[in-house]
């Protein structure tokens, strides 16, 4: 597997003095997931400037740049900030805020790095064009909104995507996250990142005096139970060797000290490496909780509602294999490590796997060695500018270019 030319690597270096601005500016000006339109502008004008043809599909961007006969590589980045307070005291940090789907105006910070993953894309996607003639096939830079709420891939393929760009024969994206140290990039095949999903469960009791509890059926006892009782799922039901999280994160019923509320609210998120893990789980909580107002004499059956479903990230052996190799002739054996599945989500495959296409996700370091690093959606998220952003850049481009034709 080839590196980037000499000359294109040397391309990359000047390339600094435009890309740290453009990402000092992106930081600045983070938008919400869905609502991202002056990132959209900003990067829909640079790949009109580079000879893309560009199209805005589903609320992303994408730049198609072709050259006739060969593979089509494709490489993804997102665009979407978070509504986080920024406290990273970074002389760059977010100057914005954005009403949010609701009309409530949130403090916004690009406190996942996404803004890493869009300066990378685009300066990859520049030297590809600025060097069309180092390769044959079609390149493609693909900008998705709404990573964070896992509907921006949804909405891209719901504007009908499959049918508006070419197929790519390898899909690609990556991440900055707080290992491998900065300067260095991890990948790995198969299963990198989990699926996941939130449920919230509604449990409902029949309120009465706090001093008269055999009158009511006490919705926050049978909540407690409910809790301790879902702890044995991954405990006992799933395989010691398989990975698997159930998480209670909110737990809300009543208003005062003398009063039994007639109901109780929890939210939970799940994570597994495979669907039917997932499921399970799901379908175990379900199951437990039934059983556990049952027990508890509830009036009404529980209510459940799913949302936010994250597929799993499973990298294609093959694909993997020649991106890791691409790496390794770009950066050097000592800087490619064996990426760890991370127990994070993405919707990155909802848009390969709509196509029926292998992909490759990878990550890129973000902290120097040895520096405490924040981690992603952290107020105090603030990765090293470089040599974060030129590894990045470096690992989109090489990995792209070793997939495209020669010449
Ligand atoms: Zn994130
Ligand atoms: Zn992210």
């Amino acid at each position: 597997m080839t590196a980037l030319t000499d000359r294109m690597t040397a391309a990359l270096k000047e390339y600094r003095a435009w890309q740290e601005p453009l990402l000092t500016d992106l930081h600045r000006h983070p938008e919400l997931s869905m609502r991202e339109e002056r990132t959209r502008r900003i990067i829909a004008a640079q790949l009109a400037e580079f000879g893309y043809e560009v199209q805005q599909i589903g609320g992303g961007v994408v730049g198609v740049l072709s050259r006739g006969e060969g593979p089509t590589v494709l490489l993804r980045a997102d665009m979407d900030g978070l509504p986080v307070q920024e406290a990273s005291g970074l002389p760059y940090a977010s100057v914005h805020s954005q009403q949010d789907a609701d009309g409530t105006l949130q403090p916004t910070m690009h406190a996942c790095g996404h803004d890493f993953h869009m300066v990378a894309a685009l300066g990859a996607a520049r030297l590809l064009a600025e060097h069309r003639g180092d390769w044959s096939g079609t390149f493609i830079a693909l900008f998705q909104p709404g990573e964070e709420t896992a509907a921006g891939a949804a909405a891209m393929v719901a504007d009908g995507l499959i049918d508006k760009i070419p197929t790519p024969d390898a899909y690609l994206g990556q991440h900055v996250l707080t290992s491998p140290a900065a300067g260095k990039v991890a990948v790995a095949p198969g299963p990198v990142l989990s699926s996941s999903v939130s449920m919230r469960v509604r449990v409902h009791g029949a309120g009465s005096h706090g001093s008269m509890p055999h009158l009511g059926v006490d919705p926050v006892v049978l909540a407690a139970a409910i809790v301790t009782r879902i702890q044995t799922l991954v405990a006992r039901e799933i395989a010691p060797g398989d990975f698997g999280v159930v998480t209670v994160g909110a737990l809300h019923a009543g208003t005062s000290a003398n009063i039994i509320p007639d109901q109780a609210e929890l939210a939970l998120n799940f994570r597994a490496y495979s669907e039917e893990i997932l499921d399970h789980l799901v379908e175990g909580v379900q199951r437990m909780v039934r059983a556990e107002c049952e027990a508890a004499r509830s009036p009404k059956e529980p209510e459940f509602e799913l949302f936010n479903r994250y597929p799993v990230t499973d990298n294609d052996p093959q694909l993997a294999a020649q991106v890791r190799e691409a790496f390794i002739a770009q950066f050097g054996p000592e800087r490619v490590e064996h990426m760890d599945p991370v127990t994070a989500s993405e919707d990155f495959s909802t848009i390969p796997d709509a196509f029926g296409v292998p992909y490759c996700y990878w990550g890129f370091g973000g902290y120097a060695q040895g520096r405490e690093a924040a981690p992603n959606h952290s107020p105090l998220w603030a990765p090293d500018l470089q040599p974060s952003l030129s590894t990045g850049t470096e690992a989109a481009a090489s990995a792209a270019f070793a997939l495209l034709g020669r010449g």
